[in-house]
């Protein structure tokens, strides 16, 4: 229920409403938002040396473009897309994923024409109206990264090989790389078929979801959180067995050049993802952190594996029907998206680490004069790269000097009516309370040089 307060004002019985962010939907502030701004920069630095281009897409798309490509029968078309219709009558949806939307461009924008292969990545909010828990957003940041016009089994060893690496360099704790197979168009209608026999013998103890999926889209069973549900799957024909030549040697090359690589992974049988355009190679990425947690617990899905399994951080695959599918040219492709809500809360502990800024100073000026001379000081700092604190609404000495303390300023550039006649600035040594007075045109030589003391001393 919405939390209600008295207007303070009136006093009265008038309600006033507290508006709160949308269910689901969460503000990113303090250090997390520093961690949402590093988790770009890392992914950034990673995506140059791979090869990726940066490319930036609208929020919203044509709904029509996530039915055809994630799919009717999946959760995310079903249930999950946030609608908008637009007063001409345009049907749009915010863009629950972004693999759709980047191949969208890539056929819009002609990049067929561009030298192959073509990688694109992207970063930003997606949206799905999902029960919102504990890693479980309406809103959620993925980055996400496309290989295009690549068909050899080497280019999805490479793509993980990336994922993995990324999601190190952030500091992930003990990454898992989770992967299976669901074949191509030809191998998968013989899967399909097996699998809707083994379900259709259990459709009684079947959810209502399931039993609808059965019907139109029998793969997304395997996909399923019902407890009953993911009992049944434990007994479920494997994708493995009902493999083509091709499709069996592709991914006997993708475990071999992973394993070449050094990238470790889990074989998990069941692993299709929850969206249709995939084909081949699908992997999922995990952190052995909270597989260790949640492995006290396990079944024997498979060795090593846990019984409820934790969530994953990221996700991806093949999906070399899609750019057809969606009129383009016939183009292979591989890619993922890590979810940076999730890598976010995975890594905090070690991330944070390196967020131990230098040394800051912090500006003090006493009476309007000195307000002037600050002003034009910050500027000046700026440039030379100081990062200065400053509250320039102040007047007293004492309560700006507290604010240097817990900003934990190494320095305070102190300027009052004095200073300003004698165009000088008290610099004062925050730790030990020295002061010393310095003139304006010393004061850039003599405050890099002691912040420049300072950082070896830390
Ligand atoms: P997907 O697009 O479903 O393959 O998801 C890729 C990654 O995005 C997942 O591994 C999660 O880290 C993240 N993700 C997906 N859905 C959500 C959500 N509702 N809330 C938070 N993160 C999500």
């Amino acid at each position: 229920m919405e939390p209600l307060k008295k207007s303070a004002r009136t006093g009265k019985e008038k309600q006033q409403k507290i508006f709160q962010a949308p269910k689901g939907m969460h503000d990113i502030l303090g250090q997390d938002a520093l961690l949402f701004d590093d988790l770009r920069s890392v992914a950034g630095a990673f995506a140059d040396s791979y090869g990726y281009q940066y490319i930036e897409l609208p929020v919203l798309e044509d709904r029509e473009l996530f039915v055809r490509s994630v799919g009717v029968g999946t959760d995310i078309v079903d249930k999950e897309m946030y609608v908008v219709r637009t007063q001409g009558g345009d049907a749009l949806a915010l863009r629950p994923e972004f693999t759709a939307g980047i191949v969208r461009a890539y056929i819009q924008n002609g990049m067929q024409n561009l030298p192959q292969p073509v990688k694109a990545w992207t970063f930003g909010p997606a949206f799905r109206h999902d029960n919102p828990q504990a890693g479980r957003y309406r809103q959620f940041w993925q980055a996400d990264f496309e290989f295009f016009g690549a068909d050899h089994p080497i280019a999805d060893a490479e793509v993980i090989q990336f994922a993995v690496k990324l999601s190190e360099g952030f500091g992930i704790p003990d990454v898992c790389v989770y992967i299976n197979t669901i074949g191509c168009a030809e191998c998968r209608g013989q899967y399909r078929k097996a699998l809707k026999a083994y379900y259709r013998s259990k459709s009684r103890k079947l959810c209502s979801d399931c039993k609808r999926r059965l019907k139109t889209n029998p793969l997304r069973l395997l996909d399923c959180k019902n407890e009953t549900c993911v009992m049944i799957r434990k007994n479920a024909p494997e994708t493995l067995e009902y493999l083509c030549k091709d499709c069996s040697d592709h991914f006997r090359k993708v475990l071999g050049f992973l394993d070449d690589a050094k990238i470790g992974y889990f074989l998990d049988p069941y692993l299709v993802r929850g969206l249709d355009y995939y084909n081949r190679t699908v992997f999922e990425l995990k952190s052995g952190n909270q597989r260790r947690q949640e492995s006290a617990e396990t079944d024997g899905f498979e060795q090593n594996a846990p019984a409820r399994e934790p969530l994953s951080f990221g996700g991806g695959g093949r999906y070399d029907y899609l750019m057809k599918l969606l009129g383009g040219q016939d183009t292979p492709a591989v890619g993922f998206a890590l979810g940076v809500d999730r890598m976010v809360d995975l890594a905090r502990e070690e991330r944070a680490k390196a967020f131990k800024t230098g040394p800051n100073v912090y500006l003090v000026q006493i009476g309007d004069a000195a307000r002037m001379q600050a002003l034009r000081l910050i500027e000046e700092l700026r440039t030379h790269g100081i990062a200065a604190r400053f509250d320039l609404s102040r007047d007293s000495l004492k309560a700006q000097l507290r604010n240097a303390d817990r900003e934990q300023s190494a320095y305070a550039l102190i300027i009052g009516q004095k200073e300003v006649l004698d165009n000088a600035v008290i610099l004062r040594d925050m730790q030990t309370g020295i002061q010393e007075s310095v003139l304006m045109h010393k004061l850039l030589e003599t405050l890099a040089a002691r912040l420049k003391q300072k950082h070896k001393t830390r």
